[in-house]
């Protein structure tokens, strides 16, 4: 556990956000190649500017088994710098003022950790299949951009699920931005106001009737912006008004019936509105969702119980990287490693459970070796 705490504050010290994890991706190769892995960087810094690309590694075995995928990320949200690590009563937070970044450096360690103790037991496993992404927190744009061809493994553990260990999601819902972009027409507010059309307005009259919060038990949509162009005064009718909103659903037909719903709701707030609009959408998420009795659930549960843990498997309500790697076909799940309360200060982490991640990881990857 001293070793892994000390792993931690380590990585903890770095600065790390999204689009800045270079020295972060460096520090983690290193120890990597010390572990004894083939490590690769894939392009992705370039595709989405950022300073490091997603850390692809691979610990060859001998050949047993089938090839097992972990997974964590690199980055992390802002208010990560200068950490001051506070441990009471076996939970490790921070001083407060900033958050702890046990999302996902709990992942991180506990992968590194399991790693570790295998090749330190010489005992024989099959293959295994590291992969530390960057961006995570910013839409998942590193996994978004990731080629999965590169991987050989069908299975996967994404170790960044916040909760108590034994936590495992093995769902996760569809998601796509949404975008209305309500034209007007510009004109002097005091000559000639009756030849402008105000966006604004049309916008909100869209915006007042419009369908949003929770749509059923597995929907939600939420429109969370309204922004104006760059008119700094109120002397212009204003041109341009764009809506921001949000829809996520675990039955992506239940998306594009929202979607479509939107646009109607738009043409019909609008008929007697001299205002024109358009809808948009981008990010497109696909959800997944892994059956119970899957494989990928199974050998974990049983190494959790054999750890007298006990695991439950469930919906989760947000996108993460493993959306990504079961569209590029691994069948990954979300593994929770002890973190709670995470992207805000009060985010903290249960050192039991972070010593048990690593025991856990260690276990999967003989669970696969039996095979
Ligand atoms: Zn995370």
């Amino acid at each position: 556990m001293d070793r892994m705490l000390q792993e931690f504050l380590e990585l903890m010290a770095i600065s790390s956000p999204s689009f800045g994890e270079r020295q972060m991706a460096d520090t983690v190769k290193q120890k990597l190649v010390e572990l004894g892995c083939e490590v690769e960087e894939d392009d992705v810094a370039a595709r989405i500017g950022g300073t490091a690309g997603n850390l692809i590694a691979r610990l060859p075995g001998d050949g047993r088994g089938e090839p097992l995928l972990l997974s964590a990320h690199l980055d992390r949200v802002p208010n990560g710098d200068n950490i001051k690590p506070v441990i009471r009563d076996g939970i490790l937070t921070s001083d407060g003022t900033t958050i702890l970044a046990a999302d996902d450096l709990a992942g991180v360690v506990a992968i590194l950790e399991g790693v570790r103790r295998i090749r330190e037991s010489g005992l024989p496993h099959g293959d295994v299949e590291i992969v530390f992404t960057v961006c995570e927190e910013m839409k998942t744009q590193g996994s978004r951009n990731l080629d999965c061809s590169r991987l050989r493994s069908k299975v996967g553990y994404c170790l960044d699920s916040s909760g108590r260990i034994g936590r495992i999601i093995r769902a996760a819902p569809t998601i796509v931005r949404l975008y209305i972009d309500v034209y007007g027409k510009a004109a002097h507010a005091g000559a000639e106001p009756e030849k402008g059309i105000n966006a604004l307005k049309g916008a909100a009259k869209i915006l007042s009737e419009l369908e949003e919060g929770r749509l059923d038990f597995e929907t939600t949509s939420n429109w969370a912006i309204m922004k104006t162009g760059p008119a700094k005064n109120t002397n212009v009718v204003c041109p341009h008004c764009q809506l921001i909103g949000e829809v996520r659903s675990h039955d992506p037909q239940k998306v594009e019936d929202y979607i479509a719903y939107v646009q109607r709701h738009g043409e019909e707030a609008l008929a007697e509105f001299p205002a024109t609009f358009t809808l948009t959408r981008s990010n497109d998420l696909r959800c997944f969702c892994i059956p119970e009795d899957a494989p990928v659930i199974t050998k974990l549960t049983e190494v959790l119980r054999g750890m007298g843990r006990e695991p439950w498997a469930e919906k989760g309500g947000g996108g993460m990287d493993a959306n990504w790697f079961n569209a590029g076909g691994i069948a990954t799940v979300g593994v929770a490693t002890g973190y709670l309360k995470n992207h805000t200060p009060d985010e903290l982490l249960h050192l039991q459970d972070f010593a048990d991640s690593a025991e856990m990881v260690y276990r999967l990857i003989l669970a696969f070796a039996e095979q």
